[in-house]
Formats: structure tokens, sequence, C-alpha cells
């Protein structure tokens, strides 16, 4: 049985990310990928220019050697968990705290949604306090626990404030205004603000969009980039708050502490400051940008692109999305429907990206290519997240 029947047969979606699973892309789509080094994946024997960057986490680049070498030095002379904390925990927590605004004292956990599950948890002992009004995505840990709000205006008619514990945002989704708005409003009602930077941090800016934009959260969460594609995360803010977790709010996990994860951080923090990783990752995307509107223009392709420069996000409608994917695809891109930079991304990638851009806008402007097979599965999957 080939790999793909098997995971199928064993394994929900075929995958432990739904992001990732084969239902989301067209037939003409890998299954697998075998390997990755610097913005390359190969998958089968083929090569694929990755915009994908595993969906955030790889902001240096595949099997990056700098931070590789952080964790295999740690692996080999130390080991990477242990029966009591390790000293790498307070250093790591100490390099946040000088990295990130809200940041008097750090938590540390796994995956994005640990450390929103235990931002909410604690939001509610800290307020006493049930209900948390979100906007984003922040993990299937609190997936159906919160109340989602559009915008502003139905932030600032809610009824029910007197019972907020916190509002939840993703803040790339607000500009400074909005935020500082939500900010004034969290303090009226005594409700906490969070902010899931598990995206925006260190790739907006090293502490996230709270430096970016200089609105402070109470709490924030990150994970992502943080550790250049090693597992981990980390619930950060106000002392006052954080302390709780040491009385009556209870967040404890087994691989919190796991050096893998801190070692690659300290690598991550190093090479991005040394090699100043933001701006590269805002001058290719400015350039990208520009270029990308440029074609959007000339072809009149339906794509409209938000969201800062380092990350720009599109969308356009889902039959096109589909045949976008696949002929992407073809040409050696792997990309969804952002554009992940890393620093492996020269000019020349980013310039073959558009030539692939243009070879293909007008093609599907024109209807001169079809989708090939049906997209396994159907196109709504390409709707749902
Ligand atoms: N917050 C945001 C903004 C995210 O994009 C994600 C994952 N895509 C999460 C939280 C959840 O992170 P994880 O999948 O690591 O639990």
């Amino acid at each position: 049985m080939d790999h793909l029947e098997l995971a199928r047969q064993l394994i929900p979606w075929a995958s432990q990310t739904r992001s990732k699973s084969y239902k989301r892309f067209p037939d003409n789509y890998p299954w697998f990928i075998d390997g990755g080094k610097g913005c390359y994946v190969t998958s089968g024997g083929k090569q694929y220019l990755d915009f994908i960057s595993a969906l955030g986490p790889i902001i240096l680049g595949y099997r990056d050697e700098y931070v590789d070498a952080y964790v295999m030095d740690q692996i080999k002379f130390n080991g990477n968990l242990f029966s009591l904390p390790h000293k790498l925990e307070a250093e790591v927590a100490e390099m946040l705290t000088k990295i990130i605004p809200c940041a008097e004292m750090v938590c540390f956990l796994k995956n994005g949604g640990d450390a929103t599950m235990a931002a909410v948890r604690l939001a509610r002992v800290y307020t006493e306090k049930r209900l948390v009004l979100n906007r984003g995505y922040h993990g299937w840990a609190v997936f159906d626990q919160l109340i989602p709000f559009e915008n502003l205006n139905m932030l600032k008619n809610y009824p029910d404030w007197d019972y907020v514990a916190a509002v939840l945002v993703e803040p790339e989704l607000f500009n400074g205004a909005e935020l500082r708005d939500i900010k004034s409003l969290c303090e009226e009602y005594g409700a906490l603000l969070i902010f899931d930077e598990v995206v925006s941090g260190f790739r907006i800016a090293m502490g996230g969009v709270q430096e970016f934009l200089g609105v402070k959260p109470d709490l924030a969460c990150f994970s992502k980039a943080m550790a250049n594609g090693y597992p981990i995360s980390a619930l950060v803010g106000r002392r006052e708050i954080m302390e709780r977790l040491e009385k009556d709010a209870f967040v404890s996990t087994t691989f919190g502490g796991d050096c893998i994860g801190l070692a690659a951080c300290i690598g991550t923090i190093r090479k991005m400051k040394k090699e100043n990783v933001i701006s590269h990752l805002w001058e290719m995307g400015t350039y990208l940008k520009e270029e990308l509107e440029w074609l959007i223009n000339k072809y009149s392709f339906p794509m409209t692109l938000h969201g800062f420069p380092p990350m720009i996000h599109f969308k356009m409608p889902e039959d096109i999305h589909a045949l976008f994917l696949q002929e992407t695809i073809k040409r050696g891109i792997m990309i969804y429907n952002s554009h992940n930079l890393n620093f492996s991304h020269k000019r020349t990638a980013i310039n073959s990206l558009l030539g692939v851009y243009d070879e293909i806008f007008p093609l599907i402007m024109k209807g001169e290519v079809h989708l090939e097979g049906n997209l396994v599965g159907n196109t709504q999957f390409l709707r749902q997240w």
C-alpha cells in the first residue's frame, strides 16, 4: 500500500495539520514532502520553490545550519528533557522579555493553541469572568469557546461587556488606532487584551505587532517563527496577571521546558538580529507587493492582497484559486493563500514567482486552463480555512 493510502486509512485528513492535507489541494499536487533546504522543498525527486514556509514557522529557511547547530549541540552535549527545569528556560525567558514589549514573565508551551488556551484560562481566572470575544484563528483548543466579532463597531456595541474576561485578537487584522480603541474598551470594562502573535511574532517585527504599532496588550501568545520550525510557544504578559499561574490558574505541560525548542529559539533570535532578518522580509515583501499589484492590474486578475509585506495574503474566487494552485505547482511553485517569506527568499526567488504569475494570470483569464482532475474531496475545502 502506498503512503497516501496508508495515511488516508489511518490518519484523519491524512495529516496532523488540516492546511497541509491532500484534501486542500488539486490532484496534481504532491502528497508529501521529503525534505527541504533554504526556500526549496523536494517531493518524489522534484524540487519546488516554497512560499508556505511550513505555514509560518520557517523564518530563516529550511535546515538553517546556524540554528540546527544549536539544536544538535544541545542534544549531543546535554539532552533535551530532564526531571527538573533546565537553565535554558531562564535564559530564553530573559531574551523574550527584552524583545516583546508586554513580556514581564514567560510561560513556555509547545503549540500556538497551547498558548492561546493558557491565555484564555488565565484571563478567566484573573477577571473572574467567562466570555472571550475574538477575531482571527487561535488554534483547535479554544476553537469553540470564543465569541467572534468582525469589526470595531460590533465590539463597541456588544451588549454583555460586563461578563467579558478578554478580547483575543490577531493584531495584524487591525490598524494602530483600532487596537488602541480596543485597548480602551478593555480598560473601561475591566477585560484583558490578549494579542495572538503566533503568526505576527518574529515576522512583522521580532516583538510582533505590539512592537511595530506600539500598542501593548496585557497578555500575548507567540509561537511559529520563534525557533525556525522547532516546536515551542510562549505565553507572555504583565507580571501581576502572569503570577496567577503560581496560584489559581493551572497551566503545566511535560514538554514545555524541552530544550530542542529553547536551543532553536536562541539560535533563531541571534541569527535574526545578526542578519537583520526583519528588514530583509520587509524589503522582499515590499518589492513583491509592488510588482504583484502591477501584474494584477495588467491582467485584471481577480486577486486581492492584504497584510504586511513579510506575509502578504491573497484572496480570489474559489474556482480561480483551484486553477491558480494547479498551475503554480506545475511550474514548481508551492504556495497556498499567502506569501510566507523567509530569509532565504532572495530577489531571484521573488522574480521566479513573479515570472510564473506573469505566465499563468493571462492563461487563467483567457480561460486557457481547466482544472485537470477534480480537486480531491471538493472545492469546498478551499473555503474552510
Ligand atoms: N494562532 C494563530 C494566529 C494561528 O495562525 C495558529 C495556527 N495557524 C494558531 C494560533 C494555532 O497554533 P497551533 O496550530 O500551533 O496550535
